[in-house]
């Protein structure tokens, strides 16, 4: 999963961009980059790691102009070096060309395959490349038509941004399975994944970019241009609104915020629990926490605290086993705990390794009655649309029961929120593409189907 954000026509627009990938930082954190063009020449910085370690002021005049975009990166299948950070920058017959990409295309190895029998040569290992070579090889016109083009022939998951010379593009693929929003500052644009850096960067939320949308944008002059075929049916990820998006965002025209909540309320209906207190794992499910608490009149607690200044990468050198690297990110609140009937409430399930860990932790600091709940679905199936999930052996919930999942993390109870009652509370913002919870994909999964592994998203 990745962060994206462009500005055009505003004066040092790389410093915004920066503010924006600072705020969508929690959409990646393996790579960044920005990229910023002045009289139609595009210079660009990437770096591992995070926005703030890797731009500092001095860096950031080196990146002049008043159009620029950037990138986070998550860590997927391509590997995080550094020649799979974006923005990817080329050179071809139009002027300099940037791109950026949230999302995961799902002919990306069809389309490479195909190009590289053609002689195409590939700088890196990511699906989104495959976008710079349709564009450059496009036998259109203008700029615009050469996008538009090489967009039609790809599959899946795209949110993109593209800067050619000093005009910006952004664009949605038909089902809009990854978001992205438009806001106004000072006579300019800025466009990115969520509005949370709309906040940052003092821009105002104008709408969203539609699916299958595609914007030009020259300095303050906006034009919505012929846009992509449309989809049978538009798709964006229901999953955003239960764990990535960050809850000060708007997604979808629903507040992340609420929207967790509402799962939270609905939870509480579906699978009430006799307490004493109710409690989230933070950060991600707070909101839900809340919104259990609300409905069930339990009171909310904070019985664990996150540090938040582990890393990723963080390995400690001597101590080991299964429960260390949770205990590392939480502590129980004994006073919280001690001799209490708790509700936990999480986001989501994916392996189950960090809810054991969790487990042990809570009963440790002397919780009676563990009652865990989780305010969505079990995950069933891998995304193949720009989440980061394991395989379908790796997930808990396709391997085992409810029952046997709440034996296997030794809770006294164990409830997930129904795929009809977590669609239901946010029906107003749907249809959802809820792949990773019903196995139904909306979007060809092209190259699986002809064999290759799962791409490396972008
Ligand atoms: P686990 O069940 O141990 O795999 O961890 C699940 C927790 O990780 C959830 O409660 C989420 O807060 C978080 N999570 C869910 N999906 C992802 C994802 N794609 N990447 C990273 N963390 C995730």
């Amino acid at each position: 999963m990745c962060g994206i954000v462009a500005v055009s026509g505003i004066d040092h627009a790389a410093e915004l961009t920066f503010l924006g990938l600072y705020a969508l930082q929690h959409r990646g954190q393996e790579a960044v980059g920005i990229c910023a063009v002045e009289d139609g020449t595009a210079r660009v910085l990437k770096a591992t790691g995070l926005a703030a370690d890797a731009f500092d002021d001095e860096k950031l005049k080196r990146l002049p102009g008043r159009t620029s975009l950037g990138h986070t990166r998550y860590s997927t299948a391509g590997g995080p070096g550094l020649e799979n950070a974006q923005p990817l920058v080329a050179r071809y017959h139009q002027g300099d060309l940037a791109l950026v990409h949230n999302g995961t295309i799902t002919n990306g190895q069809v389309l490479r395959e195909e190009l590289v029998r053609e002689g195409a040569i590939f700088q890196s290992t990511i699906d989104s490349e495959v976008i710079v070579h349709l564009i450059a090889r496009s036998r259109r016109e203008t700029p615009a038509e050469q996008i538009a083009e090489a967009l039609s022939r790809v599959v899946g998951a795209f949110s993109v941004l593209i800067t050619v010379g000093d005009v910006l593009y952004a664009a949605r693929d038909p089902w809009g399975f990854r978001p992205l929003v438009l806001g106004r500052k000072a006579g300019g644009y800025v466009v990115a994944s969520e509005t949370c850096a709309l906040d940052l960067v003092g821009a105002t939320y104008v709408r969203d970019v539609e699916p299958g949308e595609l914007l030009r944008i020259e300095g303050d002059r906006l034009e919505s241009l012929p846009g992509l075929e449309p989809a049978s049916r538009k798709a964006p990820c229901i999953f955003e609104l239960v764990y990535f998006a960050r809850p000060d965002s708007r997604i979808w025209g629903a507040s992340v915020d609420r929207a967790r909540r509402a799962f939270g309320r609905q939870l509480a209906k579906e699978q009430p629990a006799d307490a004493d207190c109710v409690f989230s794992v933070p950060d991600s499910s707070n909101s839900a926490a809340l919104g259990f608490s609300e409905e069930s009149g339990i009171p909310f607690e904070l019985g664990l605290i996150r540090n938040h200044y582990v890393g990723r990468t963080f390995i400690h050198p001597t101590q080991e086993g299964r429960d260390f690297r949770v205990r590392i990110k939480y502590n129980a609140v004994r006073e919280v705990l001690e001799g209490k009937r708790v509700v936990v409430v999480d986001d989501s399930l994916v392996r189950g390794t960090t809810s054991r860990g969790l487990v042990s932790l809570i009963r440790e600091a002397g919780a009676k009655e563990v009652h865990f709940r989780i305010a969505s679905p079990p995950v069933l199936s891998p995304c193949y649309y720009g989440i980061d999930m394991p395989t379908k052996e790796e997930l808990i919930g396709s391997q085992l029961s409810v029952d046997e999942i709440r034996d296997r993390l030794g809770v006294d109870s164990l409830g997930y929120l129904s795929l009809e009652g977590m669609e239901s509370a946010v029906a107003e913002f749907g249809p959802f593409c809820n792949a990773c919870f019903s196995g139904r994909y909306p979007a060809p999964l092209i190259d699986l189907e002809r064999g290759y592994a799962a791409a490396s998203c972008g």
